[in-house]
């Protein structure tokens, strides 16, 4: 199984558009240390030759021309795309705006919680995907699903389920217990590669590690997980928006109740960040931040990094 990180920014991206934060102004400034990145996805693929996407972020377009393995193989016909899947995590624009890069009458499937699918369903922006040719289909929670697109099986499941996590910002509603929020509107997914068992977890957002989720990573080979945020105020400590990271559904990555720490037991083979928010310390390679989650073997992720299961 190949596992492609083809973004590894969280919503924004790094550089974001409107943000003068000492991270993205030293990005811009081309100070050493930062490297850009784009909004969160990976692509994951048995075959080598037929690819599942895990999210579809809005920097979709621009993942594909820098990915080869994405681009059309000139033996299918005038029309073609390695990619005969979208699985998606939750209703975030991060994740589910990419969608609209998918038009021009190709064939796949998009596979997503039934509340994200409603959501696909009340913005018609989305009927772009043709209903005839984009096949939309719920996760179940806990139950692995067979993934095929196209009418090709790729070989892979998808167990999903549900992180502890928030709504969408967008479709919170006012005044609603957990605004409105439901358990499985955030999935953590663990894809199987069927022909040997393998499997890897992706989590781009979580907001704690509670027991169970513990216990489901315990030992894992491979882990990909929030890595939204350094500090839990950071956001608020930078003057950029007013809001924690459990505010946001999202764990940080330093400090007692970090998510560095609940992962030092866990076991796990190999630990990757993702999901980075352009105010993370971690994001400058020559921060002592960085310096910590190295020494307790995380990688930082990179967009274009490639890993084989
Ligand atoms: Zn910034």
């Amino acid at each position: 199984m190949r596992i492609k990180i083809l973004g590894s920014g969280a919503g924004g991206g790094f550089p974001q558009w409107n943000c003068n934060c000492a991270n993205c102004r030293a990005l811009r400034n081309g100070a050493a240390g930062y490297r850009a990145r784009t909004q969160s996805a990976l692509a994951v693929s048995a075959d080598g030759e037929n690819w599942l996407l895990l999210n579809a972020s809005p920097d979709l377009r621009q993942q594909i021309a820098a990915t080869p393995q994405l681009a059309p193989s000139t033996h299918h016909g005038a029309r073609a795309s390695p990619i005969k899947a979208v699985a998606l995590t939750n209703g975030d624009v991060d994740h589910i705006a990419g969608l609209l890069n998918l038009r021009e009458a190709q064939p796949l499937a998009v596979y997503a919680s039934p509340r994200v699918l409603d959501t696909l369903k009340a913005n018609r922006i989305f009927d772009v995907l043709a209903a005839d040719l984009v096949t939309r289909v719920e996760l179940p929670l806990d139950a692995p699903l067979r993934i095929e697109g196209a009418g090709v099986d790729l070989g892979l499941a998808i167990e999903a389920f549900a992180s502890p996590g928030k709504i969408a910002l967008y479709l919170e509603e006012a005044g609603a217990a957990e605004f409105g929020g439901q358990p499985g509107d955030t999935l953590g997914l663990r894809i199987i590669e069927k022909a040997t068992g393998a499997s890897f977890f992706y989590i781009p957002a979580c907001a704690r590690i509670d027991d169970e989720l513990a216990a489901r990573l315990r030992g894992a080979a491979l882990v990909f997980f929030d890595g939204t945020l350094w500090r839990e105020n950071e956001m608020i400590e930078q003057g950029l928006m007013g809001t924690t990271g459990s505010r946001m559904g999202h764990i940080n990555m330093g400090g007692r109740k970090g998510s560095i720490v609940a992962f030092a037991t866990l076991g796990v083979e190999r630990k990757v960040f993702v999901h980075i928010n352009n105010s993370n310390p971690a994001l400058d390679a020559n921060s002592k931040e960085r310096a910590i989650a190295t020494a307790a073997g995380w990688l930082i992720g990179e967009d274009g990094m490639e890993f084989t299961l």
